[in-house]
């Protein structure tokens, strides 16, 4: 059948919308890279809102829903990224250890050194569902685990809950961790970029990845940043969150930086933690945080989705024995990416 002239003229109509489309796109990718690389510009300073407004706050105000676009679609094409210095070393870091600070701190801890496991992770406050639940023992766990952690030469990524505790607690981490309930607070980020130690930034269970990314720009310039992905709230309850390695992976190509995981509070069930991990790994992502107990049975939280110590071995041997992804995203971030 032949096709009528106003269908011409449709088609015609659309070919210049995809066009011109495709300019402003082109244009507003630029945009946001001048404004990026204007943000990377920002030297440590006590944070400043009128500054950080100055900075990059017009941009979004105006082009945000067609940046969303766009970045996404940047963020996705990027075959390699490349991350600014982040908490950890470069290669694929694992941090293990039990969910709090416990009796079998030691026990554990000992055992994890035995593995080759060099960061060590337990909280000593405890943001707990229920008030009755178990809160951790506050600054004395936190000095028990930096002792456990010097004597077997291992460093420590451990929880900063609130902005009172926050100077004590950094004195004695080499990572302070921010939470997913913390996620958003951001008098404890601000907090906490004035205290110079890296951080560990949970995804909130609810966080967008822009909403991620906007918090990790409370820090970024101040101190490094790691991002990690635990598990956004799903639909499923057989699982406690879904681990969303999609979002790790955009993430980390969006805002370049360092990007890890933690199935184990994404899943919530230790016989999943494995097959995530080597996920992560091959999506090219920085590491995976786990939760490891001599005696997951006796664990004081988050006993259920806690590895057994042979689990973890088993673990680093199935990483040992296969090959490190091809396409690794370790490369210093290029200029080009910047338009
Ligand atoms: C934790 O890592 O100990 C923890 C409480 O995790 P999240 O903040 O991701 O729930
Ligand atoms: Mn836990």
């Amino acid at each position: 059948m032949s096709a009528l002239p106003e269908d011409d003229d449709r088609a015609r109509l659309r070919e210049s919308i995809d066009r011109l489309d495709e300019r402003i796109g082109v244009l507003v990718a630029r945009r946001d890279a001048v404004a990026a690389a204007l943000i990377r510009r920002k030297v440590t300073a006590p944070y400043d809102p009128r500054r950080e407004h100055e900075i990059a706050g017009d941009q979004e105000a105006f082009w945000l829903p067609l940046l969303r676009r766009v970045r996404t679609a940047e963020g996705a094409r990027m075959p390699r990224v490349a991350c600014k210095p982040g908490a950890f070393e470069s290669g694929f870091t694992v941090v293990a250890g039990p969910c709090s600070v416990d009796d079998d701190l030691e026990a554990t801890v000992g055992a994890l050194s035995l593995l080759g496991v060099r960061w060590l992770r337990a909280g000593a406050w405890k943001p707990r569902t229920f008030p009755w639940s178990f809160q951790g023992e506050g600054l004395a766990a936190l000095e028990r685990l930096r002792a456990c952690a010097d004597r077997f030469g291992m460093r420590v990524v451990s929880e900063v809950v609130s902005e009172t505790d926050a100077a004590a607690a950094c004195e004695l981490v080499d990572v302070a961790q921010v939470g997913a309930r913390n996620a958003q607070n951001y008098a404890l980020l601000k907090c906490l970029a004035a205290l110079g130690r890296p951080v560990l930034l949970k995804r909130g269970p609810a966080s967008t990845v822009e909403e991620w990314l906007g918090a990790a720009e409370y820090l970024d310039g101040r101190v490094p940043v790691t991002l990690c992905e635990r598990g956004i709230r799903g639909f499923d309850p057989c699982l406690r969150n879904t681990l969303d390695l999609a979002g790790a992976v955009l993430a980390r190509r969006l805002g370049g930086f360092q990007t890890i995981v933690d199935p184990s509070h994404a899943t919530g069930v230790a016989g999943l933690v494995a097959p995530l991990v080597l996920a992560a790994r091959a999506a090219g992502l920085d590491g995976a945080m786990v939760e490891v107990h001599a005696r997951p049975e006796r664990s004081r939280s988050d006993g259920d989705q806690a590895l057994r110590l042979a689990e973890l071995e088993s673990l680093l041997g199935a990483m040992a024995a296969a090959s490190p992804p091809e396409d690794r995203e370790t490369v210093a971030r290029q200029a080009t990416s910047l338009g």
